[in-house]
């Protein structure tokens, strides 16, 4: 290929990841973001619908039999006010894409151009998949009911997260789970208010939350093979009304991670007997309310080798197993119905300031990171319809 389209290209995506992280939206309040993904693909010819609200499905269809592939990015941003000091930080207070979803968008918009200018060698299809709301309530579920896995029928998807424990030139390819299922905690301590001089003539709720807090710590130390992942935290706790008063009331809210269904389950009971057996111990009255998140993402084994095996004969691209994190991803709902790989992507810099994780307020990426992501897309799914990479 001649170096100046492809110049243009790494440049028209660095600008298109720019224009998105200026102007941060979140989940099912895309409307920028997905006039910008839809006027995209009209330039490039190709097809595309709305669903979902804000998300879009564009499909580029080969000109040789094939099979289908899938990439989805996400689009959403989250709830943080930006203190990177890039010179296109959000513009939007209180709105930041701290979690690289402007990068997915960009890359996936990056490899759209390239497959729509490959549409002549190209097999079978490659559907583009823009979904909205992956940091919450969730996206892909209501983009699977709207069909983007059917018709044409999806035989494999791929999606990129960017990574900053792996520098940028190396992407994270891991069978197995990859990411955690994500169960909402809620708790209620309830005990009876009083006089902080006269504990006896009262219930205090506050030693019964702080009891029950550390007895949850039990879930993973104690009661779960250490060979298996699994986290409980607890991150809200409120109570009380001043210094010398007993609280009636302590609610809490936490996070239950973990990657096996068994476990994941299991987790759950052992939450609620523990709630229950400390409120017991306590003389208060405890309550659990599990939401169930995500699911866990499991990367399709086969198709994780294959597509290591195909991305290291077909790019120079350094390919790692990347550790599994304990964080979620709605991608979990795709994987469940097809073939589906996660892959990470290195965006570490030292020098550039790409040290940070994901939703933190400073968080930041090596944007020489996102022609890797482009190629890798393109490989991908090139790969899949081409039948080089299988499940
Ligand atoms: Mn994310």
């Amino acid at each position: 290929m001649a170096a100046e389209p492809k110049e243009s290209l790494v440049a028209h995506t660095v600008a298109l990841r720019r224009a998105i992280h200026r102007r941060p939206e979140l989940g099912f309040e895309e409307h920028e973001t997905a006039a910008l993904i839809e006027s995209e693909l009209d330039s490039l010819g190709i097809e595309r619908r709305r669903v979902a609200q804000t998300g879009v499905v564009g499909i580029v269809h080969g000109s040789k039999p094939g099979r289908v592939a899938a990439l989805r990015a996400d689009m959403d941003a989250l709830p943080v006010t930006e203190r990177t000091g890039l010179p296109f930080a959000s513009a939007i207070e209180g709105r930041m894409h701290a979690c690289g979803h402007d990068a997915h968008v960009a890359m996936l918009l990056g490899a759209a151009r390239v497959l729509s200018e490959r549409r002549t060698t190209l097999a079978g299809a490659v559907v583009l998949v823009f979904q909205p709301a992956e940091e919450g309530p969730g996206g892909a579920l209501p983009m699977i009911e709207a069909g983007v896995l059917d018709n044409p029928r999806v035989d494999a998807i791929g999606m990129l997260h960017v990574d900053v424990r792996l520098e940028t030139g190396t992407i994270g390819v891991t069978p197995g789970p990859i990411n955690a299922s994500t169960d909402e905690l809620y708790l209620t301590v309830r005990g009876r208010g009083g006089h902080g001089a006269y504990p006896h003539t009262a219930v205090d709720a506050i030693p019964a939350a702080a009891a029950t807090i550390l007895a949850l710590q039990n879930v993973a130390a104690r009661e779960t093979d250490p060979l298996e992942s699994v986290v409980v935290t607890i991150g809200t706790l409120a109570g009380g009304y001043r210094n010398n008063v007993i609280a009636d009331v302590v609610e809490m809210s936490g996070t239950l991670r973990a990657f096996d269904p068994a476990i994941r389950s299991d987790a759950q009971h052992r939450i609620e007997r523990i709630v229950k057996g400390v409120a017991r111990a306590y003389g208060v009255k405890s309550s659990v309310r599990i939401v169930p998140g995500y699911p866990p993402v499991t990367n399709d084994p086969g198709l994780a080798e294959s597509a290591t095996a195909y991305l290291h004969a077909h790019t120079d691209i350094h390919i790692v197993r990347a550790r599994p994190t304990m964080g979620g991803e709605d991608f979990a709902y795709y994987a469940q119905r097809v073939a589906g790989l996660q892959i990470r992507l290195g965006v570490r810099n030292e020098a550039a300031g790409a040290i940070h994780p994901g939703h933190s307020p400073e968080f930041r990426i090596d944007e020489d990171a996102l022609a890797v992501g482009v190629e890798t897309l393109v490989t991908f799914a090139t790969g899949v319809t081409s039948g080089g990479i299988r499940a």
